[in-house]
């Protein structure tokens, strides 16, 4: 789960991480009105977008006087921004972030996630802030800082300090940030995020130390421990497709291409999606039906792939363990009553009452293509797909 730089900036100063005066606002008049209220002659208008890179597609301006502020806010508040994070659609704004300018000395960049390959939290850190760190970490692998976080012990002072040594820093900001890294470092760890990223951290003129800038997305499977998270959701910037699905129960994954699958398993849906591209083919999405599917969740699968226009195939793909063959059959055929089928479907299942199953879909007169492989499934979805 994502959510806004404006809600991560609270969330940081639970912790006690210093952060430049800002506030949200909604409205043109409300921009002005909080510019007003924060005083100075330079403010910063932040678009409030779940997507990084606003400031390259046009959502991070800055403001000389309280007309300009009301002026930028007026643009951006109702407008669909575009960055390179947010595909060719946008992501709504419908709030606005006015920060206090403030005088940048240096950009730093980081960042705290899960290094999965090590098994641990990783603080990555580099001097090059402000810039997007994949492109440091292609150009100039040796100017990224990795430290590995043993979890049942946390980011210790020590390895805090050697991090700002290791970033250069200014001798005279050094224990400031320090005591940012470590505050970041226990937001991440309170939280349950997945990643916090900070990119900048900025050190200021007036000798400040500030995150300018706060991406913090949480595991979603630790949302449970976290009711005080769960009301931050933003629906408006979630893809609607995905939130029906989470509604009717259905772990699903939104995706650009035109094969709509249906499979029991995660894994199994990996290996569905990876044998659909082997063969030139592109999965419309992700769904894991799991194992004790009813007609009522099938149903709901059929009308969700059916609902994209892009879908040109669906592909249904089970493996009869836990889940019976037949009862996916039923479901098939159920859900093809509720809701017209209008692309081809093809079907291969495997296991428990695999021939009860293959009885009831042929019995029902549904125009079904089955499979025997995987392979075979995936190869003909792929090329029905390109003859649409
Ligand atoms: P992102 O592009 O989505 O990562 O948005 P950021 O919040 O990182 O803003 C992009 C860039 O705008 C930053 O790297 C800064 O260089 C600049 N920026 C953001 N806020 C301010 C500010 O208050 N003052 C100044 N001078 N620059 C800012
Ligand atoms: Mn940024």
């Amino acid at each position: 789960m994502k959510i806004h730089e404006y809600q991560a900036r609270e969330i940081l100063q639970d912790f006690d991480v210093p952060i430049p005066a800002g506030k949200v606002a909604e409205t043109p008049s409300q921009a002005r009105e909080v510019a007003e209220q924060l005083g100075g002659t330079v403010w910063a208008v932040k678009a409030q977008v779940h997507a990084g890179g606003r400031g390259k597609g046009g959502g991070v301006k800055l403001a000389r006087n309280l007309e300009q502020v009301e002026e930028l806010a007026k643009t951006m508040i109702g407008m669909r921004l575009v960055t390179k994070q947010t595909g060719s659609d946008g992501a709504l704004v419908s709030k606005v972030l006015i920060q206090q300018g403030v005088n940048i000395v240096s950009e730093y960049y980081v960042g705290f996630l899960i290094d999965r390959a090590n098994q641990s939290p990783v603080l990555l850190a580099s001097s090059e802030g402000g810039m997007e760190i994949e492109k440091v970490a292609a150009d100039f692998p040796e100017k990224i800082v990795k430290e590995y976080i043993d979890s049942s012990v946390g980011l210790t002072k020590e390895q805090a300090k050697d991090v700002v040594v290791k970033l250069n820093m200014d001798e005279k900001v050094r224990e400031k940030a320090e005591k940012v890294l470590l505050g970041l470092w226990k937001a991440f760890k309170e939280k349950d995020c997945s990643l916090l990223e900070i990119n900048p951290l900025i050190v200021t003129k007036e000798g400040e130390v500030f995150p300018l800038d706060a991406k913090m997305t949480f595991d979603d499977n630790a949302l449970y421990r976290h009711p005080e998270l769960e009301v931050l959701i933003d629906p408006s910037q979630e893809d609607e497709t995905e939130l029906k699905a989470h509604e009717a129960g259905l772990p699903y994954i939104q995706l650009d291409g035109n094969i709509a699958c249906l499979v029991n398993g995660a894994g199994l849906a990996m290996a569905t999606m990876d044998t659909i591209k082997l063969f030139g083919g592109e999965p419309a999405n992700f769904l894991d039906i799991g194992g004790g599917a009813s007609v009522e969740k099938v149903t709901a699968a059929f009308e969700i792939m059916l609902s994209k226009p892009e879908v040109k195939v669906i592909l249904v793909n089970i493996f009869g363990g836990i889940m019976k063959c037949d009862t996916i059959a039923e479901g098939i055929v159920e859900a093809c009553k509720v809701v017209s089928l209008t692309v081809p479907l093809v079907v291969r299942m495997k296991g428990t009452h695999e021939d009860l199953g293959k009885q009831i879909l042929k019995e029902s007169g549904l125009p079904i293509i089955t499979a025997e492989t995987l392979g075979e499934a995936a190869l003909k979805a792929v090329s029905l797909a390109k003859e649409q």
